[in-house]
């Protein structure tokens, strides 16, 4: 679909009428009326019909869609018209063919982060409860869903199936909604060359147990934090918070394995070691309790390609 198709298919004839002339419609019976023509000034003639999205004045003849109008008022051509219709309806025009796919995911990204930057009493959790700086937070992106990610998109301009693709957008029976509900802590994933590749959420209310499906996932996107593999020496936790936490801390090249250490996973630091001419170091942090020191050795068995094991005797807090 074309920037004028879709933008005549989002935005609403009546509501843009209405915001340009600055004055209100009387419905009456089918259509909607404004008291003068906006080309004409003539009174009684002007007529909106919010179903089939067209305008007419009975008076000067003037008639035609939601573009032709924003042409006439402001006497424009056809390309400033459209530009000026994106403005006031918020919609971003967009070349399709050329589009980076990437594009979406900076856009959801930045959307999520915004709204947890925005939310007084959920990035207090954050911070108070989960005891993180604004500083890794703002780092490492994390975000909160609102529910609201749908409405977001299709005014930025994505079209349905570009907004099904990231997995985030689910539809049914023809409607359109949010996968992660209100109110979850969005953690967004990325590739080593910083591209965004994949989502996991937290649910601090338990509410919501779903995960976004492996479908969707980049699949060169195995890890939270993977961009520090670009450095010899890593630290392997568990999860987003401790990836955080550690962070907090001061420490740099935090990686989260996020759930059970994957073949996947296991095959990518084979690799990261083998293939490099430079030492390789991974620092395993897991929790410091029964579970955690027995997936240290699991792990630990797990990496039996060429490494040395070497175990840091003193217990810390
Ligand atoms: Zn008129």
């Amino acid at each position: 679909m074309d920037n004028f198709k879709e933008i005549k298919s989002k935005a609403d004839i009546l509501n843009v009428i209405e915001q340009i002339t600055k004055s209100k419609t009387k419905k009456q019976g089918e259509t909607f009326n404004l008291e003068c023509c906006p080309f004409c000034q003539h009174k009684d003639c002007f007529k909106i019909n919010q179903k089939e999205q067209y305008f007419n004045c009975f008076s000067c003849s003037s008639k035609g869609d939601i573009h032709n109008f924003v042409q006439n008022f402001y006497q424009l051509d056809k390309y400033e018209a459209l530009k000026k219709l994106a403005e006031l309806t918020n919609y971003q025009l967009s070349n399709h063919s050329d589009k980076n796919p990437s594009n979406i995911l900076i856009d959801i990204v930045e959307y999520y982060h915004k709204n947890l930057m925005t939310n007084k009493t959920l990035l207090d959790f954050q911070i108070k409860q989960r005891t993180h700086s604004i500083k890794s937070l703002k780092l490492m992106r994390v975000g909160l869903a609102t529910g609201r990610l749908r409405t977001y998109l299709t005014k930025k301009g994505y079209s349905d199936k570009e907004q099904l693709e990231t997995g985030l957008i689910k539809s049914k029976d023809g409607i359109y909604k949010d996968f992660f509900i209100k109110d979850v802590f969005v953690y967004p994933h990325k590739l080593s060359n910083n591209i965004y590749g994949h989502f996991t959420i937290k649910d601090h209310s338990k509410k919501f147990q779903y995960q976004l499906s492996n479908e969707y996932r980049n699949v060169e996107c195995l890890f939270y934090n993977q961009p520090a593999f670009n450095n010899n020496e890593i630290i392997l936790v568990e999860g987003e918070n401790d990836v955080l936490s550690l962070m907090d801390a001061g420490f740099k090249n935090v990686i989260g394995i996020c759930g059970q250490i994957s073949e996947k996973q296991l095959k990518y630091l084979e690799q990261w070691v083998s293939e490099s001419k430079e030492q390789k170091t991974i620092y395993l942090s897991f929790d410091n309790d029964d579970p955690g020191r027995t997936y240290t050795e699991k792990v630990i068995k797990l990496l039996e390609f060429d490494c040395y094991v070497d175990r840091l005797q003193k217990e810390l807090g």
